[in-house]
């Protein structure tokens, strides 16, 4: 996409997102930015003269209100100082998965502002890729938290990019189905939403992220789903892919992509049950590279810090066109490679013939129901 054009890239990064402190345990990690700007900063990945690094300000409380419900912006003020009241239960704070700690509203705040910082860099025109580690809260509800996500920023920046007439569309391939991003724009044709995660009937949020979940009066046939059946591996996720996103992506033209890049379907992962090496995921995102004019690349979800933040790197990396190519490795030094194969990169992981002739049924059906109610929508043929 970019050829003949010089591209730009922005990383944003603060070390701003590294001082708060959720409490002991908690799974998503505040020091992923940092981590995987670090490893990146390591690789030579960032000291290119398209990049750019930027650093995000905190969301204003006024950019919220085209989503979030007034009263739950001012529980989560509350809830800020890092007290507690069990009504707040009902609105999902001060659950396991949405404590309430000191700083809680003002980290969400500085994320939503990361990303939003990226929608404008790239409404504006200024950019062609920007990636926010520190984004993608898909669980995130108009007056609830779920899901560690507290602020949608995904429907945040989406719904800014409406208004200023984009075409939008999302693409989710975080393990855990985007299930608030998928309410907010379920009846609109304005926005697409193609999610690729594990099946509902084994992970949360359990009730949504089915193939007959199509989208709602002028939105029909504009939200797809690819639920994965658990023990999903590398080549099923690749060939699902390819069979769903080219042509719907070809077909709708948006002007701006929005990645969710969860990497919490590796196996190594603790929250789900997909098998994935970041094989499948360099290879899916180089998909969405390909086909986007525009990219704001969220890290979503990724659970076991140092395995998602190797494949972050190798996204960015695939993002900025820094392949595997013979160049690439003598820019490098030698530290991005080693046996011939990317230090970043995984083995496959090994999944059973059994298990994959058994997935690859399930995920054949289900793209044959995205055919027949998706694609004539599009009046796509195959
Ligand atoms: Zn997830």
């Amino acid at each position: 996409m970019w050829i003949n054009e010089p591209m730009k890239s922005a990383f944003i990064f603060s070390k701003g997102f590294s001082k708060f402190k959720p409490p002991e345990g908690y799974p998503w990690s505040v020091h992923r930015t940092d981590v995987t700007y670090q490893l990146c900063k390591k690789l030579n990945l960032l000291d290119h003269d398209w990049i750019n690094v930027h650093r995000p300000k905190s969301a204003k409380e006024s950019e919220l209100h085209s989503f979030h419900d007034r009263n739950y912006l001012g529980l989560l003020k509350l809830a800020n100082k890092g007290c507690f009241e069990e009504k707040w239960l009902k609105y999902g704070l001060g659950t396991t998965e949405c404590p309430v700690y000191e700083g809680v509203y003002d980290y969400h705040l500085l994320a939503a502002g990361a990303t939003l910082l990226g929608m404008r860099l790239i409404s504006e025109g200024k950019y062609d890729t920007v990636f926010n580690p520190s984004g993608g809260f898909h669980h995130a509800g108009r007056d609830f938290a779920s899901g560690f996500s507290y602020l949608n920023d995904i429907v945040l920046a989406t719904k800014k990019l409406v208004d200023l007439n984009k075409r939008v569309l999302i693409v989710d391939i975080d393990a855990h189905h985007g299930d608030q991003v998928q309410e907010a724009f379920y009846d609109s044709n304005k926005v697409m939403t193609i999610s690729f995660h594990e099946s509902g009937k084994t992970l949360f949020p359990f009730k949504t992220g089915f193939e007959n979940e199509i989208g709602r009066g002028p939105g029909k046939g504009y939200n797809i789903n690819v639920p994965m059946p658990a023990g999903t591996g590398d080549e099923e996720f690749i060939w699902a892919f390819k069979k769903v996103f080219p042509s719907l992506v070809k077909s709708f033209k948006p002007d701006i992509i929005i990645g969710a890049l969860g990497t919490d379907g590796l196996h190594s992962d603790p929250f789900s049950h997909l098998q994935f090496s970041n094989i499948s995921y360099s290879e899916v995102v180089q998909e969405i590279v390909d086909h986007a004019k525009k990219l704001i690349a969220l890290g979503c979800g990724g659970y076991r810090l140092e395995n998602s933040v190797r494949t972050w790197s190798l996204e960015w990396a695939i993002m900025n066109g820094l392949g595997c190519s013979e160049e690439d490795t003598a820019s490098f030094g030698g530290s991005f490679w080693g046996d011939g194969v990317c230090s970043l990169q995984d083995r496959h992981h090994f999944i059973s013939d059994e298990v994959r002739k058994k997935n690859r049924r399930e995920l054949k059906r289900i793209i044959t129901a995205i055919k027949r109610d998706i694609f004539p929508v599009h009046n796509i043929r195959e």
